[in-house]
C-alpha cells in the first residue's frame, strides 16, 4: 500500500460556546490540515498528484485562513446575522459556521466529507483527514461512522 499526505496551514479562531474552562472563549490557532490518501497500486508513478490534493484542500478549508469560526447555533452569529441585516459590514470581520462545535475533531470530520465527495471514486478507507490545533493536540477521521449527518460550513459575514 502506499500512501501520500499533503498539508496546508491556516490562522483561524474558534470558541467551544459550552466548554467550561477557557476554551468557551474566542482564541486562535495555528491550524494544520492535512489529508492522507492511499492505494494499493501507482498510476503514473503517484498515488495522487501533490497539486491536485492541495487544489482539493484550499478549496475544501483554505478559505477559512484568517477567519473566525463558530458553531452556528452560537449566540454571537446571531449579532453577526443582524448586523449583515441592516446593511453593515464588521471591517475586519470574517465569519464562518459550522453545524457542530468547531473541534478539530469536527473539522477532521467535515474535511473528510468533503474531500471525499470531491476525489469521486476514492474508496472510504482509503481517505483519513488529520486536523492539529496544538502541537500536542491531534484529531484524526477515517470514514466517519454517521454518515446520515453531513456537516454544514456557511459564510456568515465578512
Ligand atoms: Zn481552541
Amino acid at each position: 500500500m502506499y500512501h501520500v499526505m499533503k498539508e496546508i496551514k491556516i490562522e483561524m479562531a474558534h470558541r467551544l460556546q459550552a466548554h467550561s474552562s477557557k476554551c468557551r472563549y474566542i482564541h486562535g490557532h495555528s491550524w494544520k490540515m492535512l489529508i492522507k490518501l492511499g492505494a494499493p497500486a501507482l498510476s503514473g508513478g503517484m498515488v495522487m498528484d501533490f497539486a491536485h490534493l492541495k487544489n482539493v484542500l484550499e478549496e475544501v478549508v483554505g478559505f477559512l485562513d484568517h477567519s473566525l469560526l463558530l458553531q452556528d447555533s452560537d449566540p454571537l452569529c446571531e449579532i453577526f446575522y443582524k448586523w449583515e441585516e441592516v446593511g453593515s459590514s464588521l471591517p475586519g470581520m470574517r465569519l464562518y459556521a459550522i453545524s457542530a462545535p468547531p473541534t478539530s475533531e469536527s473539522l477532521a470530520e467535515y474535511i473528510w466529507q468533503e474531500v471525499w465527495r470531491k476525489l469521486g471514486s476514492v474508496p472510504e478507507r482509503a481517505l483519513m483527514t488529520v486536523v492539529q490545533e496544538t502541537k500536542t493536540s491531534t484529531a484524526f477521521c477515517d470514514a466517519p461512522p454517521n454518515r446520515a449527518v453531513k456537516l454544514e460550513l456557511k459564510h456568515v459575514c465578512g
